[in-house]
């Protein structure tokens, strides 16, 4: 190991106890009473949704847009799509850690805007949390995709745990993330994608654009929701 992986995994692990410790901030605040714990269950299942709905909205940012100060990550997003195991190239830390920072300065606003609204940052932590563990499903989607290899040999060693999760939807599930890379402008949402439907439909009723880069480096912004249906019956029906 050099110098240069010792600074890595330093890095990787104080963003993992930085967070840990936001996480538990966030949590010595909440206060459970009986007045709203039968509210606790329907901001828990928000929190699902809206933090799968956040991986949605950044994944359709960077595939759609192409921000100069931004580049390095549009990239990062297109060549994922050329090749759906480029996650593969890098340490599984560093997925782990790849929205920590965001996570991080997530969880210390919403401590404070909601430190009197304990259902609010009840939702607001479980968001955070699943909006983190987004990048991690999408790796497991991919690996679960190429658990074997064309000869049939183990590639991925996937815990059946994971793969009980992915079957139930809880997470990522591979076929449902697979309809995102045969079509591009669909099913954005990379933590579990119960929410994809939702964003897709605010992108059709607001009329924004989506962009593909099939068959090319170059960016294609499709204005038109009818464009994108023709797109979506080519690819998946
Ligand atoms: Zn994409
Ligand atoms: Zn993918």
């Amino acid at each position: 190991m050099n110098n240069q992986d010792n600074f890595d995994n330093f890095y990787h692990i104080t963003l993992i106890l930085i967070y840990i410790y936001v996480i538990i901030e966030n949590i010595t605040k909440l206060t459970i009473n009986k007045s709203n714990i039968y509210f606790t269950p329907i901001a828990i299942i928000i929190g699902y949704l809206f933090g799968d709905f956040l991986s949605g909205i950044y994944h359709y940012f960077m595939d759609t847009y192409d921000f100069y100060i931004l580049r390095d990550v549009h990239k990062y997003f297109r060549v994922h799509h050329d090749n759906p195991l480029s996650m593969e190239k890098y340490p599984l830390i560093s997925t782990i850690t790849e929205i920590l920072p965001l996570g991080i300065v997530f969880g210390i606003i919403s401590s404070h805007i909601f430190a009197k609204h304990p259902l609010l940052l009840l939702a607001s932590i479980i968001s955070n949390i699943i909006m983190c563990s987004a990048q991690i499903a999408h790796r497991y989607a991919h690996r679960r995709t190429h658990e074997f290899d064309k000869n049939g040999n183990k590639q991925y060693h996937i815990p059946e745990f994971i793969k009980f999760l992915q079957d139930k939807h809880i997470i990522l599930n591979n076929k449902e993330h697979r309809k995102h890379h045969l079509t591009e402008v669909m099913n954005y949402c990379i933590s579990n994608s119960n929410s994809s439907f939702i964003l897709d439909k605010l992108i059709d009723i607001f009329n924004f654009p989506i962009s593909t880069y099939k068959n090319s480096n170059n960016i294609h912004t499709y204005q038109k929701t009818s464009e994108k249906s023709d797109i979506i019956n080519k690819y998946l029906k």
